[in-house]
């Protein structure tokens, strides 16, 4: 079957056309600036990708332009609608409510809407992607995969905040953790790669990409993860915070006279590895070609980023009293060899032994310990996409 993966935010969409047998990405692309005037890039398998400006008031017209572009005669990958037997929509938030993946119905729709306080930029923009689809195709079973929905297995005592009870009774405030999806594929794939079932293995996954989470799965479910309510807890990010001491924010309000939206603007989009470096880049690459050449600020994010993520693999080994295999995935965690190695030089006392050659690969899976390594520690790429397509097809 083919089905149509689509991840929907506020004025972009990025989609993935996969045939679940096979698991081949037939198509791909994105349409961007929607509302705004609008282009949209499309790549077929095995050819290069088109980019081309088109008219998108609303998200109804970018997913007719990719259904046009899917089923063109030329360039399409399909003959017609009908060769998409489902389509799967990444969902950010599914708060309490979900914790696992669902066919949308009405009564699905109305619980994901009432969700949307948790996630109020992202959720919305999930359902005007959802129902464009169902207005344009009729009839296609529609399925929504949770970010959060992986994490529903955290117990109490590692998802409640040391706050009034009152605001979990009333608001749900409470830590619901984000990459669920990547986290339970890289998982699963780490079990398959050690040979051990799913449900006797201790893993800790760490998702590094320009929104990065670590998460300590223990026999198949999630115990903690590093986000919380929101995405800006845990890690030091691309250019989100990560933890800090809350009383920053009444100190820093007052030096620099800023309200709660100049605070969070702040914490969202100014720190991180891009604050930490005075402003240098958020990404590794520059960060790291910057350290070489002596940037002092941009030695000093590689560290704070290191350091904290190593903090985390402890915590977490501590949590689950051990650790058999820790995997490394998305763009940083796949692709930053002196990251990875930053990192592990703090995991010795767990037996970590690190592979030199194995860990100065790229973007491949591979194990990047020793074969004496008491823990098993490797790089297992992401793929959310692809997730998304099983889990739809599974529900269908
Ligand atoms: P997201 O999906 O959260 O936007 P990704 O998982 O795609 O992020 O990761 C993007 C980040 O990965 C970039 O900002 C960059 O820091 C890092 N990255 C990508 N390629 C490389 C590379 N070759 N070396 C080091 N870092 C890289």
């Amino acid at each position: 079957m083919n089905v149509l993966v689509i991840n929907c935010g506020s004025s972009s969409l990025k989609f993935q056309l996969i045939n679940s047998d096979s698991e081949q990405v037939l198509a791909k692309g994105l349409c961007e600036r929607i509302g705004i005037d609008g282009s949209l890039t499309y790549q077929p398998a095995g050819e290069e990708k088109v980019k081309t400006d088109k008219e998108m008031p609303t998200h109804t017209e970018a997913i007719q332009f990719v259904i046009d572009a899917l089923t063109d005669a030329q360039t399409g990958v399909v003959k017609s609608l009908e060769e998409i037997g489902a389509v799967g929509h990444r969902v950010v938030h599914g708060g309490e409510k979900f914790a696992s993946s669902v066919v949308i119905t009405d009564e699905v729709y109305q619980a994901i809407e009432e969700c949307n306080d948790l996630a109020p930029l992202h959720n919305p923009a999930n359902l005007i992607g959802i129902a464009a689809c169902q207005k344009l195709m009729p009839g296609t079973p529609m399925v929504a995969v949770f970010d959060t929905a992986f994490h529903q297995t955290m117990p109490q005592k590692a998802y409640m905040y040391g706050l009034p009870y009152e605001y979990y009774e009333k608001y749900k405030v409470r830590r619901y953790g984000f990459h669920g999806t990547s986290h339970s594929f890289v998982s699963k794939r780490a079990a398959e790669l050690v040979g051990k079932p799913y449900d006797q293995v201790k893993t800790i996954v760490c998702h590094l990409g320009n929104g990065a989470s670590v998460c300590a799965v223990e026999n198949g479910k999630s115990v903690d993860t590093s986000m919380g309510l929101t995405p800006l807890e845990g890690l030091v990010m691309g250019t989100r915070s990560g933890d800090i001491d809350p009383a920053i924010l009444e100190f820093i309000a007052k030096k620099e006279n800023l309200d709660i939206a100049g605070l969070m603007n702040m914490l969202n989009k100014k720190s991180g590895v891009f604050g930490l470096s005075n402003n240098l880049s958020s990404d590794f690459r520059d960060l790291s070609a910057g350290a070489a050449e002596g940037n002092v600020p941009a030695k000093i994010a590689l560290e704070v980023f290191s350091y904290r993520v190593a903090k985390y693999i402890g915590s977490y080994a501590a949590a689950m009293n051990g650790v058999d295999v820790i995997a490394f995935t998305a763009g940083i965690g796949e692709n930053d060899g002196g990251v990875r190695e930053m990192v592990m030089q703090y995991l010795g006392y767990l037996g970590v032994e690190m592979d030199e050659k194995a860990n100065a690969t790229r973007g491949e899976e591979i194990t990047i310990s020793t074969p004496d390594s008491k823990v098993t520690v490797m790089v297992i790429p992401t793929n959310e996409e692809l997730a998304i397509a099983r889990e739809t097809v599974a529900l269908i």
